[in-house]
């Protein structure tokens, strides 16, 4: 107890400092010694839980003007003076009502940080999402579709205010219309001053005493919309389109949020995508591959011939460079390429004429003819001896 610091260094304001500049500062200190940015650091839990406990007294007007007068004494309730009683009444555990959105939304001007000082400022509409199953053609070509999704809107009765024609909400008489109110818990970090959303208006900060029909004081109704989008040539499956604004409508004249389609593309029955690379297996007979000659070959642009050179052998592949899957947003206009593997069919249901052919060319054949089976038994040769 004795070398427990001044609650006025602690939070790093002066002492004559006003109740925002104490709040703002304790937020400043709570946010870099927050244990979830510090994991298994101690000594920021040690302030963190520090700067917790300033805060606490300092925010009070009674405990702070009794600790300007007798010191840590007359507002630690391990002294027996004054301070039993109050802050220790609650749920131990009634859960950590502070969290780091709180913290960085006041910092960063968030949604959030409107919700604590106005709950009848501006916020941002939720994000919708949805999904829509394409072909791989239309991954790799772009295409356009169109999404239905439930949002929420304003209501047209209302004008999204909630309240029936000809009447207005009404000011909240518990929280004076901030629509939160203070409250005193003990956390794992020690007893915290937070605000919790006022009971009697639910945060709204107004009551609304005659509901409108068509909202039920909502302000807000849900209808179906049919919104288009665009989706660019070299999309992938599991990736999520964002539509800006398309997202359920903000409140008290705050942006509507995003709606965002997940896009899932469908298998092609012979092409595959490698990142975006295009991977097909072209099979060719076993008189294509010793003799070589033209063949097929299809491509997502329509087919192509390519000439195939003597003696392929089976799984050889070729790279048609530029020939597959545009790379979105690149700088260059990449494109991927397409890899052909060309894969050797062995005749089946051989008549007993054509297996007499086979044989008698197997017979004519000889060692040079088959140059990597001469090798391999060369090198179990090796290996064995
Ligand atoms: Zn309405
Ligand atoms: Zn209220």
């Amino acid at each position: 107890m004795a070398d427990k610091r001044d609650y006025y260094e602690v939070l790093g304001v002066a002492k004559g400092a006003s109740e925002d500049e104490i709040k703002k500062a304790y937020r400043k200190v709570a946010k870099k010694y927050h244990p979830d940015l510090n994991p298994g650091n101690a000594e920021a839990e040690a302030k963190f839980k520090e700067a917790g406990e300033a805060y606490e007294v300092l925010s009070d007007a009674e405990k702070r003007q009794r600790y300007d007068q007798f010191g840590h004494a007359g507002v630690d309730p391990n002294f027996g003076a004054g301070g039993a009683g109050g802050p220790f009444g609650g749920n131990p555990f009634g859960g950590m009502d502070f969290d780091l959105g709180d913290i960085f939304s006041s910092f960063f001007g968030g949604a959030g940080g409107g919700r604590q000082s106005n709950p009848n400022g501006p916020r941002r509409g939720s994000d919708v999402e949805t999904s829509v199953v394409i072909d791989f053609m239309e991954a790799a070509k772009g295409c356009k579709q169109q999404v239905t999704v439930s949002t929420v809107d304003h209501c047209t009765e209302c004008g999204g205010s909630g309240a029936a024609k000809g009447t207005f909400p009404k000011t909240c008489p518990q929280c004076g219309g901030r629509g939160r109110v203070v409250r005193q818990q003990q956390t794992p970090f020690g007893v915290m001053q937070t605000e919790a959303a006022c009971p009697q208006c639910r945060g709204a900060g107004k009551i609304i005493e005659t509901p409108c029909r068509a909202c039920g004081g909502s302000g807000q109704t849900r209808r179906s919309q049919t919104v288009g989008i665009n989706i660019p040539a070299g999309i992938d499956d599991g990736q999520v389109i964002t539509v800006r604004g398309k997202g359920n409508a903000g409140r008290n004249g705050g942006p509507a949020g995003d709606l965002r389609v997940g896009v899932h593309v469908r298998p092609h029955p012979f092409f595959e995508r490698d990142e975006y690379d295009i991977l097909v297996d072209v099979p060719i007979t076993f008189a294509q591959a010793a003799l070589g000659g033209e063949v097929e070959i299809p491509t997502i642009n329509g087919t192509e011939t390519y000439r195939l050179k003597e003696g392929t052998q089976t799984g050889e592949t070729i790279r048609l460079r530029g020939k597959g899957f545009p790379v979105i947003n690149s700088r260059r206009n990449m494109v991927g390429d397409q890899i052909v593997r060309f894969v050797v069919e062995i005749p089946t249901h051989l008549s007993s004429s054509q297996k007499k052919k086979i044989r008698e060319l197997d017979e004519d054949l000889s060692e040079k003819n088959h140059s990597s089976g001469r090798s391999f038994r060369d090198k179990i040769k090796k290996a064995f001896k």
